[in-house]
C-alpha cells in the first residue's frame, strides 16, 4: 500500500492589526462617525484619552499634545486599543456580528440578527411604574441582581436632585439604585464610563444598559481582543435610539418658545411628538420637527437603531405605550427572558400581537442606516432599499 500526503492550504493569516489613535482620529472622529460611547476612552491602558461632557461635546479628545491631538506616543510604540474598542472603526459590525451570532447579517435583516421579539412589562407594579415603557430593563437589572447573573450594572442617573435633567453615567447595584435610574433621558449620556467606578468599587459581574452605540462595544472589543478591561461586561441591554438631543434643547427650545423650565419638569417620552410632563400636572407636546436642530451631533450619522448588538434590545415603539417591545438576540438574553417569564417577574406577549411595531422598527432601523456616509465602511448599508422617490405634486 502507498502512503498519500493530503495537501491542505493553511489558513490565510490575518494581518496584523496596526491601528491606533492616529487612525481612529482621522477615520472616526474626524468624519463625523463618532457617537461619543467612549469605548476608546474606558479601554485606553495608558489613560490618556479623555472625554468631553459639556453640551455639545459627548466627544473623546487626546490628553497628551506632543505629538497633536491626531497621534500618539503610545500608538506610535504599538498600542492598538482604542481602535480594537471602537465600535464605528471599518468592519466593526460586521466583527461584532460574528463574535455573537458567528455570521454577519443577511442583507435583510435591517434591525440585527434576532431570535424573538416579544412585549413585556414589569409584573410589580412599582417597577412597571418607575420604567419609561414596560419598566422591562429595571426588571432585568433587579432579576439579575438577586440571580447572580451580576453584582451592578453601568445605568444613567440624573445630576443632582434631578431638576437639571443632566443624564450621567452611574453604577447600579442595588433594587433602589436601579429604579432611581430609571426612565429615559433624551440627552447623552455614555454609560460605560461607569465603568471605573463599578471596578473601583469592587464589582466584576456588570450589566451594561446602553443606547445602540453604545451596545456595540463589548462584542466588538471581544471580538477584536481587547483583553482585561472588557472581561468584566457580562450582560448587555440595549435601547433602541433614532438619535439624542444637545442639553442646549432645554434652555434653547423648551424655555425660550413654550417657557418650560427644566427644573419644573417631571417626566418625558417622545411617543410621535416630544411629551413632557410639569410637576404642576401640566401636559405638553413639542413637535420633533422643531427638536431636529438639536440633534446631537454624534447621533448624525449613526446607522443603529436597534441597539443590533445587545443581548436584549428594547424600545417603547408600538400601540402599546406601558409594554417594552422586546428584542431578544443571544442565547443569554434568552435564557434570562426565559427564566424571568417563568417565575413571574415579566409578564410576556408574542411580538406578532402587534405587527406595526416590528415593522416600524425595520422601517427606524433603514432611516438609520441611510445616514451612514457612502465613503464609510458599505457593508453597513448592504440592503438598505433606495428612498422612495417623493410624489410630484
Ligand atoms: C435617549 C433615548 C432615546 C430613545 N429612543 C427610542 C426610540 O427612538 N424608539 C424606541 O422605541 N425606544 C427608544 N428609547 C428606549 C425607550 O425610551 C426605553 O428606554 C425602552 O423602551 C426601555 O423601557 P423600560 O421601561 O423597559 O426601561 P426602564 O426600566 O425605564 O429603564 C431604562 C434604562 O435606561 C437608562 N437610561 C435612561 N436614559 C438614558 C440615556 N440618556 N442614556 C443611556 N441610558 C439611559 C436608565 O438608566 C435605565 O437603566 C430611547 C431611550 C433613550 C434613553
Ligand atoms: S465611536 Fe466611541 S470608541 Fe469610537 S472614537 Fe468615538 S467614542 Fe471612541
Ligand atoms: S442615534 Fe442613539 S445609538 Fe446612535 S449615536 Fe446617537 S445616541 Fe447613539
Amino acid at each position: 500500500m502507498t502512503a498519500t500526503t493530503a495537501t491542505t492550504t493553511p489558513p490565510a493569516k490575518k494581518p496584523r492589526w496596526t491601528n491606533q489613535w492616529l487612525e481612529l482620529y482621522d477615520e472616526v472622529i474626524q468624519t463625523g462617525l463618532c457617537t461619543g460611547c467612549a469605548g476608546c476612552v474606558i479601554s485606553c491602558p495608558h489613560d490618556v484619552i479623555g472625554y468631553d461632557h459639556q453640551a455639545g461635546g459627548y466627544k473623546p479628545f487626546h490628553l497628551e499634545d506632543e505629538l497633536g491631538p491626531g497621534d500618539c506616543v503610545h500608538g506610535q510604540k504599538g498600542c492598538t486599543t482604542c481602535t480594537r474598542a471602537c465600535p464605528r472603526f471599518r468592519t466593526w459590525e460586521a466583527d461584532a456580528d460574528e463574535h455573537l451570532f458567528a455570521r454577519t447579517r443577511e442583507p435583510d435583516e435591517m434591525s440585527g440578527i434576532y431570535q424573538d421579539v416579544l412585549l413585556t412589562r414589569a409584573s410589580d407594579d412599582y417597577v412597571h411604574r418607575m420604567g419609561q415603557d414596560g419598566g422591562l430593563v429595571s426588571a432585568l437589572l433587579i432579576w439579575a441582581l438577586d440571580h447572580g447573573y451580576i453584582d451592578a450594572a453601568l445605568t444613567s442617573f440624573v445630576e443632582g436632585d434631578g431638576t437639571s435633567w443632566k443624564a450621567v453615567p452611574g453604577v447600579a447595584s442595588t433594587k433602589d439604585e436601579v429604579l432611581a435610574s430609571a426612565g429615559s433621558r433624551y440627552t447623552y449620556s455614555a454609560n460605560t464610563l461607569a465603568l471605573d467606578d463599578a471596578l473601583d468599587r469592587g464589582f466584576s459581574k456588570l450589566a451594561l444598559v446602553g443606547m445602540s452605540c453604545q451596545s456595540s462595544v463589548p462584542p466588538v472589543m471581544w471580538h477584536r481582543k481587547v483583553g482585561k478591561i472588557s472581561k468584566p461586561i457580562i450582560f448587555n441591554i440595549g435601547l433602541l435610539c433614532s438619535k439624542t438631543f444637545d442639553d442646549a434643547i432645554f434652555p434653547e427650545l423648551f424655555e425660550a418658545k413654550y417657557g418650560l423650565k427644566k427644573e419644573e419638569m417631571v417626566k418625558m417620552n417622545i411617543k410621535g411628538v416630544f411629551q413632557i410632563w410639569m410637576r404642576n400636572g401640566d401636559y405638553h407636546e413639542v413637535p420633533l420637527k422643531e427638536c431636529h436642530a438639536w440633534t446631537r451631533e454624534g447621533c448624525k450619522c449613526c446607522p443603529d437603531f436597534s441597539a443590533e448588538h445587545a443581548d436584549i434590545s428594547t424600545g417603547g415603539i408600538g400601540e402599546n405605550n406601558d409594554w417594552t417591545l422586546t428584542i431578544v438576540r443571544t442565547d443569554l438574553g434568552r435564557e434570562i427572558i426565559s427564566r424571568m417569564i417563568a417565575d413571574g417577574s415579566i409578564l410576556a406577549r408574542p411580538g406578532d400581537e402587534d405587527p406595526g411595531a416590528i415593522d416600524l422598527m425595520r422601517r427606524l432601523s433603514i432611516v438609520s442606516r441611510r445616514r451612514w456616509p457612502g465613503t464609510a465602511e458599505a457593508s453597513v448599508k448592504v440592503g438598505v432599499p433606495p428612498p422612495k422617490k417623493k410624489k410630484k405634486a
